[in-house]
C-alpha cells in the first residue's frame, strides 16, 4: 500500500516517523510520499490561495496547483483519491477496513476555507470527514486516515489479532483492560480476570462491552444483532 499526500504544510507529516508506524514505513510495510502543492504554483510568490468569488471570510485554495500536483503524482489515476473535508462522508471502522484493501490512496489536504470546487470535480473520487467539527486544515485528518488504515496492513501491528478484538470490531465498544499491579491505590483488578477461566472472562468482557456501549454510544446498537448477546435458551425435547 502506498499513500500519496498533497499538502501545503508537509512538516505535519514528520509525525509519521514516530513509533510503530515509523518502524513499519522503514521496513517497507507501506509507503508515504508527501508532495508540497506549493511546488506546483505558477505564481511568482508561490501563492496557492485567493479570495472567494461571491465574497465571504478567508481564502480559498486555487485549482491549478492542486490539479497539476495530482496529475504529476498520479498521472494514470491509479490511486483512490480522497479529499479530507468536514462535508465528506464520515470515516468509520468499516470504511477503514475497506480502504486498507486499496493499493494506493491519494489524500488531498485542504487549508484556509477549503478548495476550489473545480479541482475537486476534476480530480477527487471521495470527500471524507473525520468527524462533525472543523479543523484548520486537512493534515491532521490525513494523518488519522493513514494511521487507522495502516493498522490493518499486514505486519504493521506487532500482533495482527489486535484489530480483531477492539472497539467497533464487532460493532460495540471495548471492555475495560487491566494490567499489573493487581491492586493500585486500593482498586483491585476484577476477580474474574485473575481466575484463568476463559469462558467466564469472555462472558464478563461481553457484559462490560454491552454496558459501556449502552452508556456511551447507544446509537451503535442500531447495527448490532442483539440476539447474539442474549443468554441461549435450552431446547425442549418433544416426546
Ligand atoms: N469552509 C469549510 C467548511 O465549512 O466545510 C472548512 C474548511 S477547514 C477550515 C480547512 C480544511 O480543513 C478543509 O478544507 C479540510 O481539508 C480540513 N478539515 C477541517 N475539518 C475537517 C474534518 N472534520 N474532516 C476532514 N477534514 C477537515
Amino acid at each position: 500500500m502506498k499513500f500519496d499526500v498533497l499538502t501545503i504544510f508537509p512538516e505535519y507529516f514528520d509525525l509519521l516517523n514516530q513509533s510503530l508506524l515509523g518502524k513499519a514505513i522503514d521496513s517497507g510495510k507501506f509507503g508515504v510520499e508527501i508532495t508540497n502543492i506549493r511546488d506546483f504554483s505558477k505564481d511568482k510568490h508561490l501563492k496557492t490561495d485567493d479570495t472567494p468569488y461571491g465574497g465571504g471570510a478567508g481564502m480559498v485554495m486555487t485549482p491549478d496547483p492542486i490539479v497539476s500536483a495530482i496529475e504529476a503524482v498520479d498521472p494514470k489515476h491509479e490511486a483512490w483519491r480522497v479529499y479530507m473535508s468536514p462535508r465528506g462522508t464520515k470515516l468509520c471502522q468499516k470504511k477503514v477496513e475497506s480502504l486498507a484493501k486499496e493499493d494506493r490512496i491519494l489524500i488531498l489536504c485542504g487549508d484556509y476555507e477549503g478548495v476550489d470546487q473545480r479541482a475537486l470535480d476534476i480530480c477527487i473520487d471521495e470527500e471524507m470527514s473525520i468527524g462533525d467539527y472543523v479543523l484548520t486544515g486537512g493534515e491532521l485528518p490525513a494523518l488519522v486516515v493513514i494511521n487507522t488504515v495502516a493498522r490493518y496492513l499486514d505486519g504493521v501491528l506487532g500482533c495482527d489479532e489486535s484489530t480483531k478484538e477492539e472497539s467497533f470490531s464487532n460493532g460495540l465498544l471495548e471492555y475495560p483492560q487491566y494490567t499489573r499491579p493487581e491492586v493500585y491505590r486500593g482498586r483491585s483488578v476484577p476477580e474474574v480476570l485473575l481466575g484463568g477461566n476463559h469462558k467466564d472472562i469472555a462472558k464478563w468482557r461481553e457484559e462490560k462491552s454491552l454496558e459501556i456501549t449502552m452508556k456511551n454510544r447507544p446509537d451503535l446498537f442500531k447495527g448490532v444483532d442483539l440476539k447474539l448477546y442474549l443468554p441461549k435458551r435450552k431446547k425442549k425435547h418433544r416426546r
